[in-house]
């Protein structure tokens, strides 16, 4: 693994610095990509963040005009920087700009990373992409309010609001530190975890109403179709509040929300507890993620996915 240093002095020499997260951007994704894209102009480079379309919610997170959907005109990056991706098949359609840019750096913190970049930094004990992040620019790249906005927004959503496990003493301490800065961290908070549309709602009623179990009631599935979200009025950036939802079931430990992406096939968000290692069942489909956060892509029905699935995590018992 490369050290901060290593990344440091790569950023020195580089003048147009591209960045991006995953695809489907979640909070940590954009989070992190836009507060280094700010940190890095405030060093003197040319920086764009280019990343797909993304829920509304996170328009809360400060871009500093930086953000792009796709590869701005005359830009021509002589690095590239990707954010909280596993793997380079995540970065969507930008991986074909990854691989033509001359030097790239790998910053993450999903144990199934794959090490892509030129340049590696994988700490699958970060809680967060954002607070990876805060500590390569801490004492190297000014801060200012809109960058700690985006990395604390970056934080909390990863850490399911200092949450989950992954939440530590040491980022307790960057997200006070990120406090001292004038944002409004209340509003965020509320935005980001118990604001939502109404076809939102909706999409949860009807998942909760299919709520099947399964192990024993160890296990918790629901899913959602192409058909329900176009009756509903709603897309799959609507549906993320379920698979936490269904994990919080009494006696769940294994929990699967299947939805379908394109026609026929179906994207699976996995959450576990101790138990159950969801990063493994789900590279089983060719997916991946973090122990107890988890995603692939499968094709078929729902209920025969779920079979699959399931079968793959009773294999832990
Ligand atoms: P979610 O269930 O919220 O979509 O994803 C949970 C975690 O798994 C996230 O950290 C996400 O980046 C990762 N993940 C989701 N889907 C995939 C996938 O298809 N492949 C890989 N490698 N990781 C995924
Ligand atoms: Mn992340």
């Amino acid at each position: 693994m490369s050290t901060f240093n290593e990344i440091r002095t790569l950023i020195e020499m580089s003048d147009v610095i591209a960045i991006s997260g995953h695809t489907s951007p979640d909070g940590d994704a954009i989070g992190s990509c836009c507060a280094l894209a700010m940190a890095l102009k405030e060093l003197g480079k040319e920086t764009a963040v280019i990343i797909d379309e993304f829920p509304d919610v996170f328009h809360i997170i400060p871009t500093g005009g930086l953000l792009y959907h796709s590869l701005p005109e005359g830009f021509a990056p002589d690095l590239y920087i990707a954010l909280d991706c596993g793997d380079i098949e995540r970065l969507g359609k930008n991986k074909e700009l990854f691989s033509q840019v001359p030097n790239t750096i790998n910053i993450d913190h999903h144990r199934s990373n794959t090490e892509f970049g030129k340049l590696n930094y994988v700490d699958e004990d970060a809680s967060s992409t954002s607070e990876i992040v805060f500590k390569l620019l801490y004492g190297y790249a000014p801060f200012n309010n809109d960058i700690a906005s985006a990395l604390y927004t970056g934080i909390i959503y990863d850490t399911g609001g200092f949450r989950h496990s992954s939440t530590t003493p040491a980022t307790m301490a960057i997200a006070a530190e990120l406090m001292e800065y004038d944002f409004n961290f209340s509003d965020i908070y509320n935005k980001v975890f118990f604001t939502r549309k109404i076809g939102e709602a909706k999409a949860l009623g009807l998942a909760m109403e299919r709520l099947e179990t399964c192990l024993n009631g160890k296990g918790v599935y629901t899913y959602i179709t192409l058909e329900d979200m176009k009756r509903l009025g709603v897309g799959s950036d609507d549906l993320h509040e379920i698979t936490g939802f269904i994990k919080g079931i009494e006696g769940c430990e294994v929990s699967a929300f299947v939805y379908e992406k394109t026609p026929d096939a179906f994207k699976v968000s996995m959450r576990s507890d101790e138990s159950f290692d969801v990063c493994k069942i789900c590279g089983a489909f060719g997916g991946g993620g973090h122990i107890r956060a988890a995603g692939c892509t499968v094709e078929g029905n729902p209920m025969d996915i779920v079979e699959k699935v399931f079968k793959e995590a009773e294999k832990q018992l």
